[in-house]
């Protein structure tokens, strides 16, 4: 006779199986852009058969609630999906770091509360990663909700500088580590879980509130490979907490698979970011760098307006791409924020159809989150080959005829090459400057990101269009059709 329920372990190992392989290809397929959209369809249908296949156990929901946690959980992300606008992505995933180590402190909690009402107690290890998935989870929670705050401009994005304040981090540390192992003693102290949580959710709160809001991108990268890890060490909990003897648990292993994923990718993003911007991560999370973004400040921004510079006007800027043989566009945070894409592709194929020869250089942080720009550029269609990163075309610049700045302004700053006390000095940056010709759209002469003058701006062949992104390049269409 068949025994029904090994079948059915079979089929849920199975099951758990091609979703861990699903999250990996997924990840695999992320790196180019031509595959990513397909990656990341890939891990989402990974993620829902866990999620189907664990909440299918009977032993957990009936098929009513699966239903309408799907329903739900479908609209909430399609919602998000469409509303949420790219330059707010940021936010977005710290909300979602936020809930991803709520949850994981959450399920370590219940883990012990349920091997505790079986009266056995868990033993050393578990109870070990079960403090551990709270402490990293709980920080997590508050830090994200902190960094979602200050981006979306509800917490004072400006550095919070509490006096003592590393003081009282250690104070909380040594707290947490105290508590931790009156918990691996004796884990029937279950108010212990709460004191930790307690400490935990105070360190978030105090680890974010002094970071600038301008460096919270890179805080959210960190904070999300902490989801990562906190759901990793919530796996191992489930795994080393269970009985002695018991089949092994497919659903805990997939945890950890999942979490390590995400907290190794996390911290992979944030070394990119940190390095692409030539700062240590100690410089970030303690450095007070940068203002908020469109607030002038920093070096050299009170002398900007005595420097000249050579503005130009539409039709100026039209003739001379309309001669122009070779054109590199340079895309930034202010691409994003004025939405330009669709029309700086229309500008390129006008300047394509006339034979010129069309790429765009992409900085490894121009925007505010890593393939910001590859993301724009290719919702409005422009095609993959013509995106070049920093290494391919660094070289060209020197032979092409113009290189068009759309809302680029620290990724393009010569003084990371020359000025040591630039707070920017280091970073590689997009040769623009070495172009015949420059045009750069913006509305000011404010800084950037990094609150720095930019040198690009007063060179002899640099012409700037004044005005916002989307309408410098609509005019300029408008333009080049009379040509
Ligand atoms: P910057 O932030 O240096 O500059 C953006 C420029 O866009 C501003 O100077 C602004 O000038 C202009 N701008 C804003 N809105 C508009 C608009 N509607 N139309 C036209 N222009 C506009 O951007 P970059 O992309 O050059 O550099 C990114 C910066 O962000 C770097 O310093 C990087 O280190 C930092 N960063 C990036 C991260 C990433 O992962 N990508 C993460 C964390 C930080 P004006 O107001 O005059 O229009």
């Amino acid at each position: 006779m068949i025994d029904l329920s090994d079948s059915l372990l079979d089929i849920r190992s199975a099951a758990y199986i091609v979703a861990a392989v699903l999250f990996i290809v997924g990840l695999l397929w992320l790196r180019s852009p031509d595959t990513a959209r397909a990656g990341n369809r890939l891990s989402a249908l990974g993620m829902l058969i866990a999620v189907v296949v664990t909440l299918l156990d009977q032993r957990i929901v009936s098929p009513e609630w699966i239903i309408i946690g799907i329903v739900l959980g479908t609209a909430i992300g399609l919602a998000s999906a469409r509303l949420v606008q790219l330059t707010a992505m940021p936010q977005m995933v710290a909300i979602f770091n936020g809930f991803g180590g709520a949850a994981s402190a959450i399920v370590a909690g219940a883990e012990l509360l349920h091997v505790n009402s079986l009266g056995d107690g868990t033993n050393a290890i578990a109870s070990a990663t079960i403090a551990g998935s709270i402490i990293i989870g709980s920080l997590t929670f508050t830090g994200s909700m902190i960094a979602f705050g200050k981006l979306q401009g509800i917490v004072a994005t400006q550095p919070v500088l509490i006096p003592g304040r590393h003081v009282i981090n250690g104070l909380l540390l040594l707290a947490a580590l105290a508590i931790a192992v009156v918990l691996v003693i004796d884990p029937q102290i279950e108010l212990m879980l709460l004191a930790l949580a307690a400490v935990a959710l105070i360190g978030g709160v105090l680890v974010v509130i002094p970071i600038g809001g301008a460096d919270m991108p890179v805080v959210i990268a960190l904070l999300n490979s902490y989801s990562g890890i906190a759901a990793a060490a919530t796996g191992f909990a489930l795994v080393s907490s269970a009985p002695e003897g018991a089949p092994f648990d497919f659903d805990s292993a997939l945890l950890i698979i999942a979490g390590s994923l995400v907290g190794a990718s996390g911290l992979i993003l944030t070394r990119i970011m940190t390095r692409a911007m030539n700062r240590s991560l100690a410089n970030v999370m303690f450095g007070g760098f940068g203002v908020a973004d469109g607030i002038p400040g920093g070096a050299g921004a009170g002398s900007a307006a005595d420097r000249p510079v050579r503005s130009v006007n539409a039709p100026e800027a039209a003739i001379l791409l309309g001669y122009a043989r070779s054109v590199i566009f340079v895309p930034g945070y202010g691409l994003a924020v004025a939405q330009a894409q669709h029309h700086v592709r229309e500008l390129a194929d006008m300047l394509k159809a006339r034979g010129a020869e069309v790429r765009y250089a992409i900085h490894p942080v121009a925007g505010r989150m890593p393939g910001h720009m590859n993301v724009l550029l290719a919702e409005a269609d422009v095609p993959y080959d013509e995106l070049k990163d920093l290494d391919e075309i660094n070289d060209d610049f020197t032979r092409t005829d113009v290189a068009v700045v759309v809302g680029a302004n620290d990724v393009t700053n010569p003084a990371a090459r020359t000025d040591r006390a630039s707070p920017i000095y280091g970073m590689p940056i997009l040769n623009v400057d070495e172009s015949r010709a420059t045009i750069v759209l913006k509305r000011s002469m404010a800084s950037g990101f990094a609150g720095v003058e930019n040198e690009l701006f007063h060179k002899e062949n640099t012409m700037m269009l004044f005005g916002d992104a989307r309408a410098s390049v609509e005019s300029l269409i408008a333009e080049m059709r009379e040509l």
